[in-house]
């Protein structure tokens, strides 16, 4: 057995035993990944580098088992500023679930790392509302991750005219073929959700959006997650929880 390098990002931290800590690291060569940080709090050194979101240069023994040793972490970023604010990390927490819901575990996603590396940034550097990376982040993993909705007029008559959302059909309708379970979407919500599953990836937050389309953008694409990845999250509730105080 050896060790292995990888880029990686700590997604999920755990205590574990006496003093250590189990991280899940999403990591760019091995997907998502079980590790174990041995004295993890009883040094500080190791115990920064194994806090909630840093990301970095990881050197990780892997042994027989599915879970890995931690050797060494090189941390080049913490995503600082989402750690000072309640509803930005439970956001982050919500996210990382998605992430694991949709891809488990050992299965590497290149795209779908950078995605998430990508509304990171947004969330601590930019001053993106957490809403607006919530629903940008939820349609762009889904679409990464194989569930790409229909956005390219009516699915079943290609009008342009489109009025409704069927989530679980994934796609758009207009006001003729619509079915009743369709949800009735604006034509604005229409634009964004096409703009946001079909722009490059970096771009994913580069247009302008008020509260009242974020909040319908929301709407949809957390049905669409939840519908998809066949489950609800606790820490969805823990974030409206946090978001309404
Ligand atoms: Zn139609």
């Amino acid at each position: 057995m050896a060790n292995v390098e990888t880029k990686g990002v700590i997604i999920k931290q755990n205590d574990y035993g006496e003093g250590h800590r189990m991280l899940s690291v999403f990591t760019d060569k091995y997907g998502i990944i079980k590790a174990v940080n041995y004295n993890a709090k009883r040094m500080r050194s190791k115990a920064a580098s194994s806090q909630f979101l840093s990301y970095g240069d990881f050197v990780l023994y892997r042994s027989a088992g599915d879970v890995m040793t931690v050797k060494s972490i090189d941390t080049s970023d913490t995503f600082q500023p989402i750690s000072e604010s309640i509803v930005k990390l439970a956001l982050s927490n919500y996210m990382s679930d998605i992430t694991y819901a949709l891809l488990g575990m050992e299965n590497p996603d290149e795209r779908i790392m950078r995605i998430f590396l990508n509304a990171l940034y947004a969330l601590a550097y930019r001053n993106e509302p957490p809403d607006k990376v919530k629903t940008v982040y939820e349609l762009k993993l889904m679409s990464a991750g194989g569930y790409m909705p229909l956005l390219d007029g009516c699915a079943s008559c290609g009008s342009v005219a489109v009025s409704s959302f069927d989530i679980d059909k994934g796609a758009a309708f207009c006001d003729s073929c619509k079915s009743g379970a369709a949800v009735r979407i604006s034509e604005n919500a229409y634009r964004a959700m096409r703009y946001i599953t079909m722009c490059e990836d970096k771009r994913m937050l580069a247009f302008r959006a008020d509260k009242g389309l974020i909040a319908e953008l929301n709407s949809v694409s957390e049905r669409y997650v939840k519908t998809y990845l066949d489950r609800g999250f606790k820490s969805l509730e823990y974030y409206y929880s946090m978001s309404d105080v």
